[in-house]
């Protein structure tokens, strides 16, 4: 596979310093923000997220996490339909505004089985998504309200998003076949 890299170690940590500032900005009043990561990379890149909107405010923002049960490794194969194995709210979501944070968005299928495996839980006040790479290739109407990269891929490529916590560095590739 041909591998190039999209995002550097120095602009991933930008843009994530970026994106929770815009979460901040856009939905950081008061305590009611709940982020939900999900699965693998999602989580980490939550906690990061909260991290630096911890340190900006001082506000304890509330964590969440899902666990999508469909671990693809080719993810150009799209037969699979991801359902939500567990889900980890620590607090009630009625009322709440929720932020889900993604590595990657394509189909948008994971994160339409997200929204359901919430709406189960209760009627937040609302549900805004944030992913570090949106790559193209929708097949649902949905988009993210944040962005890190937005880059437009093939459907027989992929992107591989590291990040410190899981893969001991901060950077995407894109892999060709
Ligand atoms: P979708 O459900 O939108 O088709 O795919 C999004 C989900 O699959 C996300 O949870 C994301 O982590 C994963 N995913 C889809 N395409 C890729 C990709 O190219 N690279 C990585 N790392 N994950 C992907
Ligand atoms: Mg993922």
């Amino acid at each position: 596979a041909i591998e190039k890299q999209i995002v550097t170690e120095q602009e991933m940590q930008r843009t994530i310093e970026r994106l929770a500032c815009e979460v901040l900005e856009r939905m950081g009043d008061g305590n009611d923000l709940v982020l939900v990561g999900i699965q693998r990379r999602g989580v980490e890149l939550a906690d990061r997220l909260r991290g630096i909107m911890v340190a900006k405010t001082g506000t304890p923002f509330t964590m969440g996490k899902l666990d999508i049960n469909l671990y693809r490794d080719d993810w150009t194969s799209r037969s699979g339909v991801p359902s939500i194995n567990s889900t980890h709210l620590p607090v009630s979501i009625k009322d709440r505004n929720i932020l889900l944070v993604d590595d990657v968005l394509f189909t948008g299928r994971t994160i339409r089985a997200a929204l359901e495996a919430i709406l189960d839980f209760g009627r937040p006040r609302s549900v805004r998504l944030l992913v570090l790479v949106d790559r193209g290739n929708r097949e649902l109407p949905i988009q993210a309200d944040f962005v890190g990269k937005k880059i437009q891929t093939g459907l027989d490529e992929q992107v591989d998003v590291r990040v410190r916590e899981v893969d001991g560095q901060d950077k995407v590739v894109l892999l060709a076949p």
